[in-house]
């Protein structure tokens, strides 16, 4: 019998995990990480074992992680979503392996290992062949529907060809790093609180009220797995994988078929630490039993498969002081604090220093300078603190508080109501100016080669601008007289500073800097409504209606137009002719294909078509094709045992689609013309 201490250490232990679950699953604001949550539920399921009298119906063991909130419309799946048992190191694998071949006596037995996508699971129904209804997994026998949010993500198709009466396709809806980290930056600009990682993120975007939002945040989807199927007979993952490849979902390329557990073990270890060159998250590898008349006899827990289970990577974490806390200024006057820390390895890189985001992120965390912290990388890049050490102050830690004035201009600082930022009040703050003009020139907005911060640091010095517009009339004599500054590279700022009034609209728009447009929001608004003139004169309801521009857009859009100083910067840049329009030849070639302004790379062999007609397809729907990956290559399409150019694409963080997603893309274009 279990003794009173057990059974209280056991409640204490469910307590904890429900409190985190909650904030995880129903916020998606962790408060801990993964792997010591993992640990906690480990540490329970032990107990359990050692002392089966002592499981509770509710305890977290006896049922699958989440819940389904009480904001979508619930519905009860035909057939449950499991989550999956974890193991941690190679013994445990050989374990599962174990557990598996004792179910399944003198059977020999293949696995299929997948990468573990780091998202959130979602159920597509299809009824004869159309996407009906897509449901998150909530606790596993009941989800919500979001099946209009699922509905913006692009790789989600809308109609299958082939399909049977009924099918319930399952996979994982993921937020890519590079998306993640845009939209932290956007939060942090806006005073709202950030995603902790891309799987809170995508929780977050999914979960939307407003279909919109979601568009506007570039989900993804792999899927992996059908729930339940009527009139189509699968007989093994394998073939389920090329299934779902054939009905145009997107399949995670690096799946594998292994015939023994040594070699498994192998390819689990193999990605712990090539998964870090992916572009989205993934916390593990999953093991699964490939034969599926096989797994149905293995069955299943309450909660898990018995045929599968996920290796979990240790998460890369160092530990490390605070020595400072620094605030900087962003361009929409934005006052940032981030730690100066001990230098530390991380995940590849030298760590100097941890973003902090804001005073209640601070607070949450109560965060003080002098404070022995861990810190991990938030989608692969950004140094964060995950936690204090707490035993280890001494005393001596001071609070921090955000300065009453601006660092750089000296002017108040205020913090807006129901805002997380601390913003400096003065207009003209030549902090938010250079931040600004930084931005203005940068890649991506008007890419004006040779500015970059000290330039404009100089030019500020010299009281050559004091806004954008400013830029347009500076001549190289002016420009000769800046520090550092030769008549030759003067002539040649000025040759590019010319060659950006013709960047369009697109770019134009998202160098003004507005808050929450960013590149991609610029360019839905310039192809909407092709001039600046257009978009200042809509409507909130007009603008409401645009696709992928959600209600925060809308009413940053709004209210920067409304504002004197902004009409005024854009009647100077027009003065100047810088052009507030779609430019001309990409009028023309949006219209004329779906790859317009895309510098492609093709790497691998493509199973439907040979090199030379995938160019010439691209090149008709207005693509531009390149040999090598360069940092103006745009998208990477993906055949068969792809070479080095794809690794490449990977660690410039360049958008990849293999074969199917492309011919998706070329085909919808083809049905429509
Ligand atoms: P899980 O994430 O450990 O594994 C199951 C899930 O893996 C599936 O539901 C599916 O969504 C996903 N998955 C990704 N790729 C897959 C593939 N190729 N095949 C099959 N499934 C795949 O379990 P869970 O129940 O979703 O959630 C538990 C996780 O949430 C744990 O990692 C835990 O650490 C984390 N969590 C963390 C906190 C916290 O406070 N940090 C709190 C609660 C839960």
């Amino acid at each position: 019998m279990a003794t009173k201490a057990v059974m209280e250490e056991a409640e204490k232990l469910r307590e904890k995990i429900r409190h985190y679950s909650y904030l995880y699953y129903v916020l998606d604001q962790p408060a801990i990480q993964d792997y010591e949550f993992d640990q906690l539920y480990r540490r329970l399921v032990q107990m359990e074992q050692q002392h089966p009298e002592i499981i509770t119906p509710d305890s977290p063991t006896q049922r699958v992680g989440g819940k389904a909130s009480g904001d979508f419309p619930k519905v009860t799946f035909r057939k449950p979503m499991l989550s999956l048992s974890n193991v941690f190191n190679p013994e445990e694998i050989k374990a599962f392996d174990q557990r598996v071949k004792n179910g399944l006596p003198g059977e020999s037995v293949s696995y299929i290992t997948e990468l573990k996508i780091d998202g959130l699971s979602m159920n597509l129904i299809y009824k004869d062949g159309v996407l009906i209804q897509g449901l998150t997994r909530g606790d596993g026998h009941v989800g919500e529907d979001v099946t209009a949010n699922v509905r913006t993500i692009r790789s989600i198709p809308l109609k299958l060809s082939g399909a049977p009466s009924y099918m319930e396709i399952r996979g994982e809806v993921f937020m890519p790093r590079k998306s993640f980290i845009a939209l932290n930056g956007e939060r942090d600009e806006a005073g709202l609180m950030p995603f902790a990682n891309c799987r809170n993120a995508a929780a977050g975007s999914l979960r939307q009220l407003d279909p919109r939002v979601t568009a506007s945040r570039n989900l993804d989807f792999f899927a992996y797995a059908v729930g339940d199927v009527e009139g189509m007979k699968i007989h093994s993952q394998e073939e389920l994988l090329e299934t779902l490849k054939k009905f145009q979902f997107k399949v995670n390329p690096h799946y594998k078929k292994w015939d023994s557990i040594e070699d498994v073990i192998s390819g689990v270890l193999e990605w712990q630490e090539k998964r870090h060159t992916l572009d989205y998250d993934t916390d593990g590898m999953v093991i699964k039993v490939n034969n599926f008349e096989q797994q149905s006899r293995l069955g299943a827990t309450v909660k898990d498969p018995k045929w599968a289970t996920a290796y979990k990577y240790p998460p890369e974490e160092a530990e490390t002081k605070i020595r400072h806390i620094a605030v900087t200024l962003g361009r929409t006057g934005v006052l940032t604090p981030s730690a100066d820390v001990d230098p530390v390895r991380l995940a590849g890189t030298t760590v100097k220093r941890a973003t902090l985001h804001n005073m209640d992120f601070i607070r949450g965390k109560d965060i003080r300078v002098g404070d022995t912290v861990r810190i991990y990388k938030a989608g692969e890049i950004i140094p964060e603190i995950d936690r204090v050490i707490l035993e280890k102050r001494t005393g001596a830690e001071q609070i921090f508080n955000m300065p009453d004035t601006c660092p750089v201009c000296g002017s108040p600082v205020h913090r807006i109501k129901g805002e997380a930022a601390y913003r400096c009040t003065n207009r003209q703050c030549g902090g938010v100016i250079r931040e600004k003009l930084i931005h203005f020139a940068s890649r991506g907005a008007m890419s004006i080669d040779g500015m970059g911060p000290a330039v404009v640091d100089n030019m500020i010095a010299f009281r050559l601008v004091s806004d954008p517009s400013d830029l347009y009339s500076l001549t190289a004599d002016q420009l000769a007289q800046m520090e550092r500054m030769g008549e030759k590279s003067a002539v040649k700022l000025t040759a590019s500073i010319d060659a950006s009034r013709s960047r369009g609209l697109p770019k134009l728009l998202y160098a003004l800097g507005i808050r929450y447009v960013g590149e991609k929001a610029a360019r839905i608004l310039a192809e909407h409504f092709g001039s600046l003139d257009a978009l200042m004169k809509a409507e909130e309801e007009e603008l409401l209606l645009v696709e992928g521009i959600g209600p925060a857009i809308v009413s940053s859009l709004i209210s920067y137009f409304k504002e004197k100083s902004s009409q005024e910067l854009i009647q100077k840049l027009k003065e100047k002719g810088v052009l507030t329009e779609i430019p001309q030849e990409e009028k023309i070639t949006d219209k004329a294909g779906v790859f317009a302004g895309e510098k492609v790379v093709l790497t691998g062999k493509l199973s439907s078509m040979g090199r030379r007609e995938a160019a010439e397809l691209i090149i008709g729907e207005g693509g531009e094709i390149m040999s090598a990956v360069t940092n103006g290559t745009t998208l990477v399409i993906a055949g068969e045992d792809p070479g080095s150019k794809l690794e490449k694409a990977r660690a410039r963080g360049i958008h990849i689609i293999e074969e199917n997603e492309f011919l998706k893309r070329a085909g919808v274009r083809a049905a429509h013309s």
